[in-house]
């Protein structure tokens, strides 16, 4: 079931530049072991503590990208491993993140969190919290981390026109800001966007890693 479905996502996004990120939250290891045998590598997890049980229970060669809200003292846990924070929501949590990741001489490919969605309580920033975020005179002294694009999660909505509005500012936010990069740690390269209810208009709208769940894993 879980091959299945794999593989129709793999046709849907054959000869674009999108990728498919599986999110196996909740889910146990052996359905994990099913996404990774039928190829998948790249697997979102919200939670840190379920992260850091789960990786040294798969294979080696697994991208493990961070999609769920993270304190700062917990960034500890994760720099040793993980492939992308897709989270990052402040510049105190990008600084930690920093200072963590050259202490194992890594250098961590971030995300920065924009709160598109009309509900209160997803977490992100806003356009102003955005441009003050990447106008912080140190943010090039940030050596061990590297932003590579934004984030955002749509309204929990039937109303398509809603969530293709949201996706439409953030990719404009994208590209409004791919054009005037002048930090050499920040490459506006990713648009994370689009889950199992909304993942076909991300993908019209420009996404480059759908986060998929219950399409994959079914229901939670
Ligand atoms: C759970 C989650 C997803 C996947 O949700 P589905 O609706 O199951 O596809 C994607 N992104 C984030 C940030 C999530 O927390």
């Amino acid at each position: 079931m879980i091959a299945q479905r794999l593989k129709e996502f793999e046709k849907l996004l054959a000869g674009t530049s999108c990728r498919l990120v599986a999110v196996s939250k909740t889910k146990p290891i052996p359905d994990l072991m099913e996404a990774y045998s039928a190829g998948q590598r790249l697997f979102g997890e919200n939670k840190v503590q379920e992260m850091c049980e789960k990786q040294p229970a798969m294979p080696p060669d697994i991208e493990w990208h961070l999609i769920g809200h993270l304190q700062t003292n917990k960034v500890k846990y994760i720099v040793p491993f993980v492939a992308l924070i897709q989270s990052v929501d402040s510049w105190r949590l990008l600084e930690e993140i920093n200072k963590r990741a050259s202490k194992v001489n890594r250098i961590i490919n971030c995300l920065l969190q924009i709160h598109i969605a009309q509900e209160e309580t997803k977490f992100g920033l806003d356009e102003k919290g955005l441009e003050e975020l990447l106008q912080n005179p140190l943010l090039p002294t940030l050596s061990n981390i590297r932003i590579l694009g934004l984030m955002g999660m749509a309204t929990n909505t039937n109303d398509q026109q809603q969530i293709r509005k949201e996706f439409r500012y953030l990719r404009h936010l994208f590209d409004s800001y791919a054009k005037n990069l002048h930090t050499p740690n920040v490459l506006f390269q990713e648009l994370s966007m689009g889950m199992s209810n909304d993942y076909k208009i991300a993908i019209e709208e420009g996404s480059t890693l759908i986060r998929i769940g219950s399409a994959i894993f079914g229901s939670r």
